[in-house]
């Protein structure tokens, strides 16, 4: 890492960081433990009422954390002037003391093992990379081809590692760009929620986020970067739509058929990864007369850049995350708003939504060792796994209609003198905005002005539900027609029928659809009995809740994809299969689990349901608990085909 600048640079970047991240800094570039002691512990991490960010301080007297700095100054000035080499990594043992020091919190074990990887502190990729590189020094790879279905973050993430390991394959992209979701989604105001040095790949970091939680534009360009980083563009077929993917047995392949511009096509895969996430398909909801409207209508995903909302009276379905995120700007322009409820959400506090990342912090990321780091790893704790016990029903719990333990019911009782405040004179909503499930029963939304929004006078919440929409507008039970020149759908996406549209079918034949009907499962989120060789990116159970970025997880998922690749190449398998049994036992501790948490609770009604009420979508584990779920890959779960149609051992 290149330290550029001054001593003076360096002190006035020191102004704008997180203190305890830079006790940590210096306790890996020198490797003492002087930086553990008991004067330097931080006060434990609270973010201040209303904020999404914890202080960075530490709460430290002035006198400590000028002496912190002093030092920094210093060491890393020594760094810079080739006067001080970096101490090693720290092991695992040293970083759970460094993580449990600086956050003032018990960091276990497991959790330290995560991090070690997550920091890049060790290599993930070690496990199946040996293998790998003897199997393609050994010839096994020619002819060996790996599809790809969706160039969005899971696509280039899994397309990044086979590219790493010489292993061929080839992006089917049903879009003219890469990023999926952040090539779909261009509504106003459209970002991500989760902080973005966490929402990032791990291998490949971006120092330069311009925001703590960036907006659409700038996420697209850096999934687009990823491509050309990645050196993986050149595999992309744009444009492109896989139709039908069949395995065969005789050949073990699967036989893909996919449509262009230039008509239908097929090829064969030895493996197909689908990495088409689980909202990229919008609904539009089923409601009579929908399609007579006569004014403009599109869905939040599909943004109609060419209508300008000033002066119109716009009417907007669904209030989840996407409305949320998006009805501030469009109210702002609009001479009317009606907002169409069906079930309110909790959205949380979240002053510091839009803060900038400081000069000095920047600085910091791109230029201190280590830093990046640290930042990373906070980022994680905070908003991910601290939140799990919250979201974890107490069984001695009273209040089971609305709550789940003391610390989600104190949130709920925090929540509602929040809408109270925001709803400014229409105190009247606040019935039709508390909702009767526990927080986080659904994704809590990040605020960015919901509740006086919904206070503006221009902005009517209407909870009469949608009896049928007609060409001047929306019809509501109590018989009122709302009249509408725009009609917005931010009615979410077919979220319950994994892979959709396409028909995938196995080995006896069946499709995915007909195996599923709508209750999708699989081993790990990630393979699927009778379907060999197929691995599922974001598939079934693995979306998270609580808090968290799903690059995470999709992380976690392409390790172990390709510890199963790496496992055909390395033992000349040619068909990995899980067991049902495995796939069976493995799905019924992910139900009992589920019961148990916020968004399993009988009163939720969400896309992470299906008609059964069974959680389909969300994973039942901290982010800590599915990093070992996905880690290592036991071969006794799978049966595994050899050429000659023998079972290996
Ligand atoms: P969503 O959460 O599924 O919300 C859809 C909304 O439409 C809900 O309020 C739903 O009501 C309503 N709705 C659906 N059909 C309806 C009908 N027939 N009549 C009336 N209302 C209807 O979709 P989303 O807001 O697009 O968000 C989907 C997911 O995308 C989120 O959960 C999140 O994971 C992700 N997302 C993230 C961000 C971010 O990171 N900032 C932003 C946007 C989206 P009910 O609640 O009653 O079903």
């Amino acid at each position: 890492m290149n330290i550029p600048g001054t001593d003076q640079d360096l002190r006035n970047a020191l102004e704008d960081v997180n203190l305890p991240n830079l006790l940590m800094v210096l306790a890996c570039i020198t490797g003492s433990d002087e930086w553990l002691d008991a004067r330097f512990q931080p006060a434990p991490i609270e973010a201040p009422e209303g904020s999404l960010f914890p202080d960075d301080t530490g709460r430290y007297s002035d006198a400590i954390a000028a002496e912190i700095k002093d030092a920094a100054v210093r060491i890393i000035g020594e760094v810079r002037d080739g006067k001080r080499e970096l101490a090693p990594p720290p092991t695992q043992e040293r970083l759970q003391r460094m993580m449990t020091f600086s956050t003032a919190d018990e960091v276990d074990i497991g959790y330290a093992a995560m991090l070690m990887e997550e920091m890049c502190f060790s290599d993930r990729d070690d496990v199946w990379r040996a293998p790998l590189e003897s199997a393609v020094s050994e010839g096994k790879t020619d002819g060996f081809n790996v599809l790809i279905i969706g160039a969005g973050m899971s696509g280039l993430g899994t397309a990044a590692k086979l590219k790493a390991a010489g292993i061929n394959f080839t992006i089917i992209e049903k879009n003219p760009e890469v990023g999926g979701t952040w090539y779909e989604n261009t509504y106003p105001d459209c970002g991500v929620d989760t902080p973005n040095h966490y929402y990032s790949f791990s291998f490949n970091r971006n120092p330069n986020w311009s925001g703590y939680f960036s907006k659409r534009d700038e996420l697209f360009a850096y999934f687009d970067s990823c491509a050309d980083e990645f050196d993986v563009r050149k595999h992309i077929r744009f444009n492109t739509e896989v139709v039908s993917a069949a395995y065969n047995s005789d050949t073990r392949q699967w036989e893909v058929h996919y449509r262009d511009t230039d008509g239908d096509h097929a090829a064969s895969f030895n493996v197909v990864v689908s990495a088409v996430g689980q909202l990229n398909r919008p609904s539009r909801p089923d409601i009579e007369g929908l399609e007579d409207f006569s004014g403009d209508m599109w869905h939040s995903a599909r943004w109609n850049h060419d209508v300008d909302l000033t002066g119109k009276r716009v009417g907007v379905i669904g209030t989840g995350c996407s409305c949320v995120q998006l009805l501030p700007k469009t109210a702002e322009a609009a001479a009317h708003t009606t907002v169409f409820q069906r079930t309110p959400h909790w959205v949380a506090p979240a002053r510091d939504y839009y803060r900038p990342v400081e000069p000095g912090q920047l600085w910091a990321l791109n230029h201190i060792p280590f830093y990046a780091e640290f930042h990373r790893a906070r980022m994680i704790l905070v908003f991910g796994d601290r939140v799990w016990p919250a979201v974890v029903a107490d069984p001695e719990w009273e209040q089971t209609d609305i709550s789940l333990n003391e610390t989600n019911h104190g949130m709920r009782e925090a929540l509602v003198e929040f809408i109270k405040e925001g709803l400014g004179d229409k105190q009247h909503y606040v019935e039709h905005c508390v909702p009767d499930f526990p927080v986080w029963g659904k994704r809590l939304i990040v605020d960015n002005g919901w509740y006086p929004t919904l206070g503006r006078e221009d902005v009517d919440l209407t909870t009469d539900p949608i009896v049928r929409v007609r060409p001047e507008g929306v019809e509501t039970a109590d018989g009122t027609v709302h009249e509408l020149d725009v009609l917005i759908l931010a009615t979410g996406f077919h979220t319950n029928q994994f892979l959709w549209p396409m028909e995938i079918k196995g080995q006896s034949g069946r499709t995915l659809e007909s195996v599923w009907g709508d209750s999708a499962n699989a081993y790990k989120g990630v393979s699927v009995p009778d379907f060999p060789n197929l691995f599922c990116l974001y598939g079934p159970n693995t979306n998270i809740v609580h808090g968290g970025s799903i690059i995470y997880q999709v992380e976690c998922q392409i390790h172990y994809v390709m510890q199963c690749i790496s496992t055909m190449l390395d033992k000349s398998v040619d068909a990995i299969d899980v067991r049902a049994e495995v796939n069976d036992a493995y799905n019924e501790r992910v139900q009992a689990i589920s019961q148990t948490l916020a968004w399993g609770h009988p009163n939720v009604e969400s896309w992470y349901k299906n008609s059964d009420g069974r959680v389909i979508n969300n994973s039942p584990f901290s982010l800590q608990e599915y990093w070992a779920v996905t880690h290592d890959l036991n071969l006794e779960d799978y049966h595994l085909q050899q050429a000659g149609d023998n079972e290996a051992a």
